[in-house]
């Protein structure tokens, strides 16, 4: 019996997971859930998956979670604190890091203390924070498993090899539901057509930067940090058929590739059951029936957030939490109808420009960065909208 934390539990990838773990109640049990809002849903999986101790981001929420969660033995707690109190919860063996942003860094740093193995689906702490964690995935001894479909394939095509003979990492890129937009449409598209992915269905955050590619160059950034290779080393091929999950290149000249039905279950499980594999209903992938599948290189003119990742890796130190936390402001701006959906490259290139790149030391010089980033995109993108 593996003993399962799942922090942002109502989300996408929360879902899914809580999906596999119900098919699997004979390997899987729940120790402790957690979720920003959605109270009624998280309240129903409290229900079903009996978790010791459940939180809730703001503490504000804890007398309505407790409310709705009447006659049920959990401890209903919330805040920082209590977000850390789940992903500390004793009795786990594996925390699977599912919220969005940078608010997961603090608990997820804190399972890592607490001995936790961790499923990385929240790229954005390795953005913001890459050396930081993967010092404390190495001096706590824990194991770190990616959940993000590309890099749970590269982690698959890189076992039984040395990772001294790897000419390079692939990773596929869908290109987004403006991947055939002409450049000169972009200003003008709806928050519904960013939402409309072609392949996959995730979280709003994540599913406009798909839209904007910032994805990739966040998953770029999290690929460096995960399989310690320099960024020169990572390509980016678009591959609108998100068949090939993403590959790794030998020096002999041989490419291992990882393939499936685009679902994130599959990499789920993977990183649940590690090193087995365990049935996930994922459609089986039926060759013959595909068409072709395409590859070629990414437009950088037309999506300039990827070159903006790039650009702040090249910077490092603080840049990159920077970009992220910019990022994470114009999104929740284009969302809202503040800004056009190209003021989000914008935005966070003015807050770039802004910005002198230091050395981060610890969380909190991360989330200070962040702060900072954020109030600079905040006043950046009232500006240029006024
Ligand atoms: P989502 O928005 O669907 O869910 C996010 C979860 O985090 C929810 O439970 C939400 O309540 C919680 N949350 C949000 N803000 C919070 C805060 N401030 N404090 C505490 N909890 C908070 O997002 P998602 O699509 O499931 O993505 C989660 C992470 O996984 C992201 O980093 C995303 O990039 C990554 N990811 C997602 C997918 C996918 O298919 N959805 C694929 C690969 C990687
Ligand atoms: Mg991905």
């Amino acid at each position: 019996m593996k003993n399962i934390t799942i922090l942002g539990s109502t989300g996408s990838i929360g879902v899914s997971t809580l999906d596999i773990v119900s098919s699997h109640p004979d390997r899987f049990r729940i120790i402790a859930l957690t979720a920003g809002k959605n109270l009624e849903l998280f309240a129903a999986q409290i229900r079903k998956f009996t978790p010791r101790i459940a939180a809730v981001a703001s503490p504000e929420d804890i007398p309505r979670l407790t409310e709705l969660c009447h006659g049920i033995d959990v401890t209903i707690t919330g805040g920082v604190e209590g977000l850390t109190a789940a992903a500390t919860a004793d009795e786990a063996d594996m925390v699977v890091a599912a919220i969005v942003g940078a608010a997961g860094l603090v608990p997820t740093a804190a399972a890592i203390r607490a001995g936790k193995d961790i499923a990385l689906a929240n790229k954005e702490i390795l953005v913001t924070a890459g050396h930081l964690f993967m010092d404390l995935v190495a001096r706590f001894g824990v194991r770190l498993f990616p959940v993000d479909s590309e890099h749970s394939a590269v982690f698959q095509s890189m076992e039984g090899h040395r990772s001294e003979d790897i000419h390079q990492i692939i990773l596929t890129a869908s290109g987004g539901p403006f991947l055939n937009t002409p450049a000169d449409r972009l200003s003008t598209v709806t928050v519904a057509d960013a939402l409309n992915h072609p392949n996959w269905a995730m979280g709003k955050k994540i599913s406009i930067d798909s839209a904007t590619m910032m994805n990739k160059g966040l998953e770029v950034i999290e690929a460096h940090w995960l399989f310690n290779t320099p960024v020169e080393k990572i390509q980016v091929n678009i591959h609108p058929q998100s068949i090939i999950h993403s590959m790794v290149e030998y020096i002999d000249g041989s490419v291992m590739a990882q393939l499936g039905s685009p679902d994130m279950k599959a990499p789920i499980a993977y990183a649940l059951a590690y090193p087995e594999r365990i049935t996930t209903g994922v459609k089986p992938l039926d060759l013959t029936t595909m068409s072709g599948l395409t590859f070629h290189n990414p437009d950088f003119t037309k999506f300039p957030c990827l070159q903006l990742a790039y650009r702040a890796m090249a910077a490092g130190e603080s840049m990159p939490a920077v970009m992220n936390a910019a990022n994470e402001i114009a999104v929740a701006e284009f969302l809202v109808g503040g800004c056009s959906f190209t003021n989000i490259a914008e935005i966070i290139e003015r807050t770039m420009d802004a910005h002198v790149s230091h050395d981060l030391r610890s969380i909190d010089e991360v989330l200070a960065a962040d702060r900072w980033g954020r109030e600079t995109a905040r006043q950046i993108s009232r500006e240029m909208v006024h």
